[in-house]
């Protein structure tokens, strides 16, 4: 069945395009000019979603999305603007008033296309909670009933205490704030009745706090009748007998721990000691033994890193297994790491092409092992998130929720230590609780902003305080985002994606360019100045290459040019896929490519360069007309410091290197003259 679109706009111009492009696509559209012909026809018939623009007959579009918010909640709005708005009304459309996409004109047509028909294909927040009870909410819950007795007990305890002595008000907080998690977690583990009785404990609690109730016998009766009422909540909860309670740490299931990195041994290794070792590293070892073995792991499981030990495989075929390892798919910037026993060092240019980071020289110390670990895997750069919140049981839920997801996770449960972990974790985002022991989360929250380093950090607060107050404190303290606690785990993972999404599509699209994927060209002279300012530091060397395409103008005159488009972006793959993660990749412009290649000098890089041009070269590239056609390129290359000291003077002789490589017939490296 078609999909329905309603447009309401005024503007004939934009409606003709919007209705061809959506028309084009399959869906049915229905068109009003006037807001509230179209909130009429809403009684009729419900779209599948809502495109409003900017300016309708009787009233601009945020009034309208407004008015229909009124009486309609749940439809999909996509906003077409037509200027960039202020990040405030931008926040509140989307996060108020549920506009799901606001899109800026003028309209980029393919682009638009496909976000309606992403728009259409995700799922609302309702639907999505639907697949909560998925196995690992399952293993969560379990894992929550098995905690739970001992929560109750330490409860019960201070409770008992607190009969003897009832005006202490230290008791008072700590019951408090174990109610408070106690709500928390129970209603995001699904346990409803324990959240709610919790709730009440805690309402009670806060009563005495505020004022309007005493501290006395009285209330310690009431609290201590409750928590009595827990007990028999978790026999309705949990007919069944309560499991075990979780092993301690360190044994048993912590290796199936998502939130941690996942590293690829290739050889043959000691498991057991290499595992007890790598503990050091919070990472997760994968072991394999055969190269096939190897790939077919990398193929299911979202590695981080690969450290291939080559004294049990031939040279060629440890280096035959990095290249496929980066053709992976979503592998093109896997990290990789070679163990050798020292013949390798003759053939270091072919380990470089093939993207070795490093090379560790047999027999392998334990530190050494845990450093090259930790080096590979900052290296990949997955999204970090930083939770901080009191309740330990609380963070296990969601680093288990968005481990799955091939983030790394940190929990901080003491809030004192929150800034140090920042610096040291630097996550791309901060879960923050709000109540938390002697300080609250939007005291946390305004101290990170007050840094100028976290001024973009999307913080989200998780919070079982509900209402409007402390939704409006916690964008005061500068959040980007409010969840209430009990947290659907799989609406959590939405919320944090889209937000980790935005911020990466925001850096990507200042950063890289769309054909090749690589970096563009401020953004890869900012990174080669952070490299000459290293290599200044620490004395050390780097290289410095300038590619064209041979011939282009013909490519695209004989084949067309969007098969010289695909030339340039096949070409940035392939530049991508090969040498080192750390080594920089840029477009300099049209069909000019930049690289510069950490601490090696331009004798090991100019033989991987060769290998990289002996790969185009054979790669046949089909024209606009099916024919079959080949391309090559030319490179000048040059060395700090021997070419040059300052970035200017090696890119400009770089360019005359290229150029004279030109003029000696093309389809070379040169690196002198
Ligand atoms: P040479 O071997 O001397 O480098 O010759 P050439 O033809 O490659 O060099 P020239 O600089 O004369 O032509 C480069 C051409 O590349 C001209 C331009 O239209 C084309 N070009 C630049 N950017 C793009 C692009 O993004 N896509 C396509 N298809 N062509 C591009
Ligand atoms: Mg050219
Ligand atoms: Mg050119």
């Amino acid at each position: 069945m078609a999909t329905s679109i309603l447009l309401v706009d005024n503007d004939q111009q934009l409606t003709a395009l919007v209705k061809s492009l959506l028309t084009g696509r399959g869906h049915e559209v229905s068109h009003f000019d006037s807001g509230k012909e179209a909130i009429d026809s809403l009684s009729n018939h419900k779209p599948d979603l809502i495109v409003v623009s900017e300016q309708l007959a009787d009233i601009d579009g945020v009034g309208w999305i407004i008015k229909l918010r009124q009486v309609n909640r749940e439809t999909k709005v996509v906003f077409i603007s037509s200027r960039w708005r202020e990040t405030d009304v931008y926040q509140q459309l989307t996060k108020d008033f549920g506009v799901s996409l606001v899109v800026h004109r003028p309209l980029k047509p393919l682009l638009f296309g496909a976000q309606i028909d992403g728009e259409l294909k995700a799922k609302t927040a309702s639907e999505l909670n639907e697949g909560t009870d998925t196995e690992t909410f399952m293993q969560l819950k379990t894992r929550f009933a098995s905690i739970l007795p001992g929560r109750l007990k330490n409860m019960e305890e201070i409770v008992e205490q607190s009969m003897a002595n009832p005006e202490d008000g230290e008791a008072i907080k700590e019951v408090r704030r174990l109610s408070h998690n106690l709500k928390g977690t129970a209603s995001s583990c699904g346990f409803h009745h324990l959240g709610e009785t919790a709730a009440q404990i805690e309402q009670t609690m806060n009563d005495v706090i505020d004022g309007k109730k005493t501290l006395d016998k009285n209330t310690w009766d009431t609290i201590s009748r409750l928590v009595g009422v827990l007990h028999e909540n978790v026999k309705q909860d949990f007919p069944n007998e309560l499991p075990p309670p979780p092993a301690a740490k360190g044994e048993g299931d912590d290796y199936d721990d998502s939130s941690m990195a996942n590293v690829l041994l290739v050889g043959k290794y000691n498991e057991e000691d290499t595992k007890k070792f790598a503990q050091k590293a919070i990472v997760r070892l994968i072991f394999s033994n055969d190269p096939n073995d190897a790939l077919e792991k990398a193929k299911v499981t979202t590695l981080d890193a690969v450290i291939i030990d080559m004294s049990d495989m031939t040279t060629d075929a440890s280096f035959d297994l990095a290249l496929k390892l980066r053709g992976v798919p979503g592998c093109e910037t896997l990290p990789l790491a070679f163990i050798h026993n020292d013949e390798i060092v003759a053939r270091k240019t072919e380990g470089m092409h093939a993207g070795a980071s490093l090379y560790l020289q047999k027999p392998v110390k334990d530190q050494d092992m845990v450093q090259a670990i930790e080096y590979l895997i900052a290296l990949r750069g997955r999204p970090r998130i930083l939770i901080v919140d009191d309740d330990e049981d609380f963070t296990k839920i969601i680093e288990s929720a968005l481990g799955k997801e091939s983030m790394l996770i940190k929990s901080v449960t003491e809030p004192s230590n929150a800034l140090s972990v920042l610096e040291d974790f630097s996550p791309d985002l901060l879960l923050l609780d709000v109540m938390m022991p002697n300080t609250s989360g939007y005291d946390v929250c305004r101290k990170i902003r007050a840094m100028a380093r976290w001024q973009d950090l999307p913080i989200v607060f998780l919070t079982a305080q509900s209402g409007l107050d402390s939704r409006l404190a916690a964008f005061d303290a500068g959040a980007d985002d409010y969840l209430p606690k009990p947290v659907a785990t799989v609406e959590l993972l939405a919320r944090v994606r889209v937000r980790l999404d935005r911020m990466r599509l925001m850096k990507e699209r200042a950063d890289r360019d769309i054909l090749t994927g690589l970096l563009l060209r401020r953004a890869f002279v900012e990174a080669l100045t952070a490299l000459h300012a290293e290599a200044e530091r620490h004395k050390l060397e780097f290289s410095l290459c300038l590619m064209d395409v041979d011939h282009f103008k013909k490519v695209n005159d004989s084949y067309g040019h969007m098969a010289g488009d695909r030339v340039l972006a096949h070409f940035g793959q392939l530049l991508r896929r090969r040498f080192r993660v750390e080594d920089l990749r840029g477009r300099w412009g049209g069909e000019e490519f930049i690289l510069a290649f950490r601490h090696e000098g331009k004798e090991t890089m100019k033989g991987a360069l060769n290998r990289v041009l002996d790969e185009l070269v054979t790669i046949p590239f089909a024209g606009d007309h099916n024919e079959e056609f080949f391309v090559s390129f030319s490179a000048g290359l040059v060395s700090y410091p021997q070419d040059g000291t300052e970035i200017e003077a090696l890119i400009k002789k770089s360019d005359e290197r290229l150029y004279l490589a030109k003029e000696q017939g093309r389809r070379r490296i040169n690196s002198d003259g």
